[in-house]
């Protein structure tokens, strides 16, 4: 009886105000036009935006963004959920947006003058004949979480050394790409590069010249296999690949001779080659429409002996594993 007669006392609204203008969480409420009507202490702090700027006005983005754009509390006041995916690329799905919604995002912050990852809640508030009078929207600073989880991500699939993908994203990345062609029924192909005599690259100039030669190698290969969906990776060592996908031989063979012409372009010295001045590399290239009787292993191995054939028919070359050759015509 006594919390009845509390929340029916007149000053409730006051309090209630208050209460969520001290509260730590950063807080902000639009009414069911997106004007601002509480802006709390909090949500001040967070975005270097006072809430006498804001209250009573729609320019809360401003305080986000550098552009106009709807917040997500505005998505729910007004009844836009259709555009939750374009301006959140992270969120849940709600059922309904009556329950309110959840989203992750980069913000400018323009007052703050740097970025920071924002965790978002939007709920609704209802009237007691059920119309939506208000949305609250809530927020979280995670972007030291968000860095930190890049970081992980950056650590286990970029290779430290030459800044490609590492030994293990090539694993997904080719496990993937040969499902999606299976299920295409399309050509997948792979090349493979070793740098030639890189053993005594290492003995005349050094492990860290043999670094500095890696790290320019590995810029080259990716300079030359630039489509959206291409992967370069070090394989280990000295070592590269190149993922091609829905690419037929004819293609992945051009590739392979791009990359080849652009190492000897570079023309980085190599005093201890037998081959060239420069350093070079050999290239393996194959193909294959992958069916159910073979495995992405098939594909690499077709690729190393591509290569092996390039090693011992004079380095600095480009072979295509044979193998392949009909399979991939076949398919076009
Ligand atoms: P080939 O022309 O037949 O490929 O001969 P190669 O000398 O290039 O091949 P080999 O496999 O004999 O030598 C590869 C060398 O690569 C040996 C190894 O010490 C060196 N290597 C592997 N990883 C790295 C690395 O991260 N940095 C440096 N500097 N050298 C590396
Ligand atoms: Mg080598
Ligand atoms: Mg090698």
């Amino acid at each position: 009886m006594e919390q009845e007669s509390a929340v029916r006392h007149p000053q409730d609204r006051t309090f209630a105000v208050k209460l969520m203008e001290h509260l730590v969480v950063p807080t902000f409420v639009v009414d069911q036009e997106c004007r601002v009507l509480v802006w709390n202490r909090a949500c001040e702090r967070l975005t270097g935006v006072a809430a006498a700027e804001v209250v009573g006005t729609r320019n809360h983005w401003q305080a986000f963004y550098s552009k106009p754009r709807l917040c997500l509390a505005d998505v729910l006041a007004q009844g836009r959920g259709a555009e939750l995916a374009t301006l959140y690329p992270f969120h849940t799905e709600p059922s309904e947006l009556g329950l309110g919604v959840r989203a992750e995002n980069w913000c400018v912050m323009p007052r703050v003058g740097e970025r920071l990852y924002l965790a978002i809640d939007a709920g609704p508030i209802y009237a007691e004949d059920g119309q939506l009078i208000a949305v609250v929207e809530t927020l979280r600073d995670m972007t030291e979480h968000k860095n930190a989880q890049l970081a992980l991500q950056q650590l286990a699939t970029v290779d430290a050394l030459t800044g490609v993908a590492n030994r293990r994203s090539f694993d997904d990345k080719l496990h993937s790409e040969w499902n999606r062609a299976r299920r295409q029924n399309g050509p997948l192909s792979l090349i493979m590069a070793d740098v030639d005599y890189f053993k005594p690259y290492n003995d005349l100039y050094g492990h860290q010249g043999g670094d500095e030669c890696l790290k320019a190698v590995s810029a080259s290969l990716q300079r030359q296999a630039f489509r959206a969906g291409d992967l370069t990776a070090r394989y280990g060592g000295e070592e590269f690949a190149v993922i091609l996908p829905n690419t037929g031989l004819d293609g992945a063979r051009e590739v392979a001779e791009r990359i080849r012409a652009g190492i000897e372009h570079d023309a980085l010295p190599h005093a201890g080659s037998l081959v060239a001045a420069c350093v070079t590399i050999s290239v393996g290239v194959a193909s294959l429409v992958p069916d159910h009787d073979c495995q992405p292993g098939s594909l690499v191995a077709l690729a190393d002996q591509a290569l092996y054939a390039a090693k011992h028919s004079g380095r600095n070359r480009v072979c295509v594993a044979p193998a392949t050759r009909e399979a991939s015509l076949a398919a076009g």
